[in-house]
C-alpha cells in the first residue's frame, strides 16, 4: 500500500511508446551483422575463412575464390542470424575488420530463410558496429 501511495503521488512514466521512442544501444551491443566495404564497392572479407572456423554456432557459409592478381574474396559469404548467438567472435578474429556485429536488432521477418543474410544483404547494411571489448578497459570508461 505504501509503494502504491508513493507512486500516486509521485507517478514515473515506465512505458516507452516503442518504435516512436527508443534507448540509445550500449555501444557493446551486439546484434545484425554487417560487412564492411571499400570505396569501390567491394567486400572487405578477405576469405580467410577464420570466422566460419571460429563461430561456436556454425551459422557462417564461405566459399571463397581467387582473382587474377591472386586477391581472395568471397564467392559465397552467409550468415544465419537466426542461428548466430551473437557472441561477436567473428568479428574479433577478422584480420581486415571486414565482419562485424552491430548495434541492431530490428530484424524480425516472417520466414526463416529471410534471417539467412547474403553477401550482398550484409554490405547493405549500415548501422553502427558493436565496440569490442577492451580488456584495459573492462567497463568501457
Ligand atoms: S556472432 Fe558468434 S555465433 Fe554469430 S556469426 Fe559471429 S561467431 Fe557466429
Ligand atoms: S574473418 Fe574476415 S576476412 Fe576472414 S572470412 Fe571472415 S569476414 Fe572474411
Amino acid at each position: 500500500m505504501a509503494l502504491t501511495l508513493r507512486h500516486m503521488v509521485n507517478p514515473k512514466t515506465v512505458t516507452q511508446q516503442y518504435p516512436e521512442e527508443q534507448t540509445e544501444l550500449s555501444p557493446r551491443w551486439r546484434g545484425t551483422h554487417r560487412m564492411e566495404v571499400h570505396a569501390d564497392g567491394r567486400p572487405k572479407c578477405v576469405a580467410c575463412g577464420l570466422c566460419p572456423t571460429v563461430c561456436p554456432a556454425n551459422c557462417i557459409r564461405l566459399v571463397g575464390g581467387e582473382d587474377d592478381q591472386g586477391n581472395r574474396y568471397p564467392i559465397v559469404y552467409e550468415i544465419d542470424e537466426f542461428r548466430c548467438i551473437f557472441c561477436g567472435m567473428c568479428q574479433e578474429v577478422c584480420p581486415v575488420e571486414a565482419i562485424h556485429v552491430g548495434r541492431d536488432f530490428e530484424n524480425a521477418e516472417y520466414t526463416r530463410d529471410r534471417f539467412v543474410y547474403d553477401l550482398d544483404r550484409l554490405m547493405q547494411q549500415d548501422h553502427p558496429t558493436a565496440l569490442l571489448w577492451d580488456p584495459s578497459d573492462p567497463a568501457s570508461e
